[in-house]
């Protein structure tokens, strides 16, 4: 008879924990992104009040990645880099939201999501000068 041992380490369960709490540097998630791109929604967030607390004062924002950069060139940058190609794939690729998982799942009149053609925001060249009140 071999005594049974086991091996309990509470390591795994320690880092879940950790994990948890306060998500302070939580990532958008693509159905909020999708939400994101509406053209009302969109329109708000690319013309944001400065900002002194966000990176360039909240007027270079990627709103495929939810992101904000410090000025025009890396924003421009950002356009160009993988990280953001890989964005705009993924958010064509998916582009169902919470809403409408619910409501498919409510009323039984499932609507099979559509290809959405997502295109790199236009980026506004002529940034306006503060107007001096
Ligand atoms: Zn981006």
């Amino acid at each position: 008879m071999s005594p049974r041992s086991s091996r309990r380490t509470g390591a795994h369960r320690a880092r879940s924990l950790g994990r948890q709490g306060k998500a302070k540097r939580r990532r958008r998630d693509l159905d909020e992104i999708h939400a994101d791109l509406r053209p009302d929604v969109a329109a708000r967030l690319l013309r944001q009040e400065p900002d002194p607390d966000l990176p360039g004062c909240a007027q270079f924002y990627c709103l495929h990645c939810a992101r904000y950069f410090v000025d025009l060139t890396s924003m421009k940058e950002h356009f160009r880099s993988k990280v953001h190609k890989k964005r705009l794939k993924q958010l064509s690729e998916e582009p169902y939201t919470q809403e409408e998982a619910e409501r498919a799942a409510g009323m039984g009149s499932y609507i099979p999501p559509k290809k959405v053609e997502v295109q790199t925001q236009p980026i506004d060249e002529e940034i306006e000068m503060e107007a001096s009140s």
